[in-house]
């Protein structure tokens, strides 16, 4: 794939997935570019031929990218989309490479709330738009007044947030092409929080869930009135292992890597879990976690 010539030092070609996701695993990404600032973004863009495909990525805590890799380029936001201020009373703009854990911080800091939900959610805000991330009753867009986005010819736009169709992991933008840069989130005042309500929601987390393992978090979304990980461990699946991807003996719903797992052995074990669910339950689990790329 041709790269403009002034972003050619900058970009890294072949450089494997396994290193920018939480389940560390991942083929190679054609081109991965991690921008300076939305200028620099926007040149890179406007550079690029209309039909190269892109991918953004956060800090790939939602991701399964396949061991063939990515055609195109990954645009990495974190470390680039940093800005976090107070912009009015109860008013936060973040950039979209902001970790979720430092807004739910500084949210604590300015007597924010509520926003603790976020300090459990191990990805960037883009990732949080991109997927409507919640925890514990929360929900990201719950909080969205209007996000900034950018297109593949690298012009900006705002667009208020009921132009999102938007529900339970999941958010229809109106141009599906366009990235998030940025969004500005509403809280209320709540001088109360500190950060031992943080504290508590991360220790019942950390009582329930396999924190610190390679995972994704949960692998599939909730059935309407019933637990994805429920039904999981009652077809007997804990512990179920292909390779080195197993279904976690912690909490069903999550699928961690020992450590030599391929993307195609956690592909085969989600397929082998929506498979057994199916014919046990009758109930087709739908996966939370985007899958990407190309089979090796
Ligand atoms: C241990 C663990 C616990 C977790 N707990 C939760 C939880 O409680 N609740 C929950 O909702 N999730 C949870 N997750 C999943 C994950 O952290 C969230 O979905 C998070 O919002 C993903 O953010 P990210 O930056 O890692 O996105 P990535 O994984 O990098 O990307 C996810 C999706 O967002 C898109 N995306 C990322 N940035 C942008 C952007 N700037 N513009 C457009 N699209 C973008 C990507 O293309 C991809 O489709 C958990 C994950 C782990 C590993």
């Amino acid at each position: 794939m041709a790269v403009a010539p002034e972003f050619m030092p900058r970009v890294r070609r072949a450089e494997s997935m396994s290193r920018h996701t939480s389940w560390h695993v991942g083929g190679p990404a054609e081109v991965f570019f991690n921008p300076r600032d939305r200028t620099d973004l926007a040149a890179f863009l406007r550079s690029l031929a209309a039909d190269t495909p892109v991918h953004w990525i956060g800090l790939g805590s939602n991701v399964l990218v396949r061991d063939g890799g990515l055609r195109g380029v990954v645009i990495a936001t974190y470390g680039a989309l940093e800005r976090l201020e107070r912009v009015a009373e109860t008013m936060v703009f973040a950039e979209a490479g902001v970790a979720c854990a430092r807004i739910a911080k500084q949210c604590i800091r300015w007597g924010l709330g509520p926003a603790e939900f976020l300090a459990g959610i191990p990805g960037t805000l883009g990732g949080a738009l991109a997927m409507n991330a919640g925890a514990f009753g929360g929900e990201t867009w719950q909080h969205v007044v209007d996000v900034q986005t950018i297109d593949r010819r690298g012009v900006e736009h705002l667009r208020p947030a009921a132009d999102f169709k938007v529900g339970y992991r999941n958010v229809n933008a109106p141009a599906p092409d366009e990235g998030f840069l940025a969004a500005r989130l509403f809280f209320e005042k709540k001088p109360g929080a500190n950060d031992a309500d943080v504290r508590a929601l991360l220790a019942r987390r950390k009582a329930t869930q396999p924190i610190g393992a390679w995972s994704c978090g949960s692998v599939f979304t909730n059935p309407p009135g019933d637990h994805a990980a429920r039904l999981i461990e009652a077809a007997g699946l804990k512990g179920f292992r292909i390779g080195d991807a197993a279904v976690s003996q912690k909490h069903a719903n999550f699928i961690v890597n020992y450590g030599a797992a391929t993307a195609a052995d956690v592909e085969l074990l989600i397929e082998h879990i929506r498979a057994t669910v199916a014919r046990i339950h009758g109930v087709t689990l739908t996966p939370e976690v985007r899958i990407l790329g190309e089979r090796a």
